[in-house]
């Protein structure tokens, strides 16, 4: 999956320089680095791994794994996990296939038809995604029959027959909005565009409005031609892609639908699983993806008032409301609901110092794909690969990481982040232990560098980027393009929002915040491990559709894989670096500052709402975990006392912020700083046991004793946090 946005403005669709960007020559390595008694040796293996991720190689991984569609428990996946379990051990690492029984949906047919008034049909769908070849050439992956019809993970089987409504993006006020002007979406299929939420979201609001079915198409407004050309002159969708995707209720839980807070091995009985349809992460109204094509005939006949003109898209007619019988759909989906077996890859280099051995360095990246997932997911599996190849040269020459290092290539993330969180369910006990999850998903779309982090590696992440040179220009670094570059960052990345290119330079790189839709979700909102997520950004307008190939991928994202050279840098650096640090890097002074402004500006909602509500200890216990934040940090930069007590305090002041009850509506999520919001999915929600019960988001009334008592948790958690850093001596 991953979060993701369209870069609509002015995009610096820059050619990469060289295939070969050779490792920093006008940027000096640092000579100190924080976290670090002395960076001498570190420097020196870091720049011997610099000069290996290579360009070519990395587009050769790309190839292979791009070869054929390979959704989650196919054959063709089994052999992608092969393929990486291969290059993991010709690195020398040791690694194993690590399979899991997982619910996941395989559709059978799809048909969609939709009839006006008088019962003409005006549309028998779907139309296969199909692009003729012409003057800017054609797909030569676009006929496989291995592609399967596009569907949404998740959704049941449906046959259902009935009025439309349109809601626009699907939002809560959107629905808010159809409920204020009387149209009732009540045994109607709803028809939404993709964008501004999570489209699990959509289902997950539809469904609790009453409507029988889902239909959610792409917009060009939002990804097509109303940005530029459409494929294959242009990086955006043409009229017959379709974005795939799961509408499992993410923000529930993911993973496995009907083993929540337990992996589904191969061996857990039946007894011990939910049954279909129990879980509760899971729709019980049909949903489906459409492309425009067939979107067009309905929204074109739908009748009622005229939408406002933020509910219009980019077709070239207005749009109305709907819900009258001047056009009906009938959906009918069959879904083939089984429990399959998908394969994670993990591979281990043990940790060599004696008191840090058991302190996990975690990175990962998932392999699945709608089809063949040029750019998601395997742009990021080919970066992978080649830092895996780095490690392996170093390893090969003698270096060993203090800590433990786990490399992780996910299954079946598309279908609710199925492998990451099954891992996790299985191995909590030591993730405790974890000091990091770097995660990656798309590895590249494109030139733009984009980040978001838990407050705590914000810091470290971007020294990491100071130290690898830019594929944009090879003499300058990450780091410093980024800065010059960077775009407004976007509120959790929701998919098909513009991001505005800052009016002025921003004085930092900014790192956003983790909500969800990819891997780090498990790991850093049910174990509290510290995580990150990083990417390169473009326009790409062609996301969990067939056309998300090794064509497109050569034509607009990164012809010459210098970019993938980049991230396999950036990703392999993150990893030695976090792996060897004398003390945790971790920078809780911007932790405590974030923090404080989250409580403040929930402060400020609630006093805008005239509620109720004592906010002083938890802005006391915010004030205090700022100010220990503070303290640690100057004890982090002396590096002196029981270090070996110094990093146990730091790694567990962000294990402090899990609450065991979990949050309410959503309890499989601990964490009481970042969660996916219930009616947001992508974007996080800060703070959100206290935030989701002000919000009236779904129309209901602010719940202020719940607010007080998540109030309470909140400053319970700080305090604790807090209490654990000053205990340091
Ligand atoms: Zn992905």
């Amino acid at each position: 999956m991953r979060l993701r946005s369209i870069a609509a403005f002015l995009c610096t669709a820059a050619l990469p320089a060289a295939a070969q960007t050779p490792a920093p020559q006008t940027t000096q390595p640092p000579q100190k680095v924080f976290g670090y008694r002395d960076y001498t040796t570190q420097a020196k293996w870091e720049a011997a791994f610099l000069t290996v991720p290579d360009a070519k190689r990395a587009g050769e991984h790309l190839k292979v794994l791009t070869a054929a569609p390979h959704w989650a428990s196919s054959p063709e996946d089994k052999a992608t996990a092969d393929y990486v379990a291969a290059q993991f051990r010709a690195a020398g690492l040791a690694a194993e296939v690590v399979p899991y029984r997982v619910l996941l949906n395989k559709p059978v047919s799809i048909s969609i038809e939709a009839f006006d008034a008088t019962g003409k049909k005006i549309l028998s769908g779907p139309t296969p995604e199909h692009i003729d070849s012409g003057p800017f050439g054609s797909d030569t992956f676009q006929d496989d029959p291995r592609i399967l019809p596009a569907f949404n993970g998740a959704s049941p089987s449906g046959d259902v027959t009935a009025e439309v409504v349109y809601a626009n993006y699907g939002t809560a006020a959107d629905f808010l909005q159809l409920a204020q002007l009387g149209i009732s979406v009540k045994g109607k299929i709803v028809l939404v565009r993709y964008g501004a939420n999570f489209r699990g979201t959509k289902v997950y609001l539809a469904q609790r409005n009453g409507a029988a079915g889902v239909l959610i198409y792409s917009d060009p407004a939002d990804d097509g031609y109303a940005l530029g050309d459409i494929y294959p002159r242009g990086p955006y969708h043409p009229a017959t892609a379709v974005q795939r995707g799961s509408v499992q209720f993410l923000p529930i839980y993911p993973g496995d639908a009907e083993t929540p807070d337990t992996a589904s091995t191969l061996t857990l009985p039946d007894t011990q699983r939910l049954t279909h349809p129990d879980p509760t992460n899971l729709p019980t109204i049909p949903a489906n993806p459409i492309s425009y094509a067939d979107a067009t005939p309905i929204l074109q006949a739908l009748n009622g008032p005229r939408v406002p003109h933020d509910w219009q898209g980019a077709l070239p007619f207005s749009y109305h409301f709907g819900g009258t019988p001047a056009v009906t759909v009938h959906m009918r989906l069959q879904q083939d609901f089984q429990r399959r077996t998908i394969w994670d890859v993990i591979a281990t280099i043990p940790g060599s110092d004696t008191a840090q051995k058991d302190n996990l360095v975690i990175a990962g990246n998932h392999r699945d794909a709608w089809v063949y997932g040029a750019v998601d997911p395997s742009s990021g599996t080919a970066a992978m690969l080649e830092a895996v190849h780095g490690i392996g040269v170093l390893l090969k020459q003698g270096w060993r990481p203090k800590r433990t290092i786990i490399l992780a290539s996910w299954d079946a993330e598309e279908e609710g982040l199925v492998g990451s969180t099954e891992w996790v369910e299985q191995n909590q006990a030591r993730l405790a232990h974890a000091v990091a999850y770097f995660n990656v998903d798309v590895g590249v779309s494109g030139p733009d560098f984009i980040a978001s982090a838990v407050p705590s590696l914000k810091e470290f992440l971007r020294d990491v980027t100071r130290s690898v040179p830019s594929a944009k220009d090879p003499a300058s670094t990450v780091y410093s393009i980024w800065q010059q570059t960077q775009s407004e960052p976007p509120e959790g990345n929701v998919f098909g929002t513009a991001r505005r290119r800052a009016a002025h330079p921003l004085t930092d790189a900014t790192i956003g915040t983790l909500g969800s839709g990819s891997d780090y979700t498990p790991f850093l909102q049910h174990a509290g491990v510290p995580s990150t997520d990083f990417s390169s950004d473009g326009p790409y307008g062609v996301y969990h559709s067939a056309f998300d190939d090794y064509t497109w991928y050569i034509k607009f994202a990164d012809p010459t894989f210098a970019y993938l050279q980049q991230q396999a840098r950036v990703f392999g650096l993150e990893v030695l670096r976090m792996a060897d640090t004398d003390v945790l890097p971790y920078d809780y002074r911007t932790y405590g500052r974030e923090v404080v402004g989250y409580v403040e500006a929930a402060q400020r909602k609630a006093t805008a709402l005239n509620l109720h509500l004592d906010f002083d200890p938890t802005l006391a216990a915010a004030t205090h975990f700022a100010s220990a934040g503070d303290a640690i940090y100057t004890k982090q930069s002396a590096i002196s006392g029981n270090i070996t007590a110094l990093n146990a305090a730091l790694r567990a002041a962000e294990q402090d912020m899990l609450t065991s009850e979990g949050l309410p509506h959503h309890p499989w999520y601990k964490h009481v700083i970042f969660a996916p919001g219930e009616f947001t999915g992508y974007a996080a929600v800060v703070i959100p046991g206290v935030n989701e019960a002000i919000d009236d988001t779904s129309g209901a009334a602010p719940d202020l004793p719940r607010a007080q008592a998540q109030l309470n948790i909140l400053a319970n958690a700080l305090n604790r946090a807090a209490a654990e850093l000053e205990a340091v001596k």
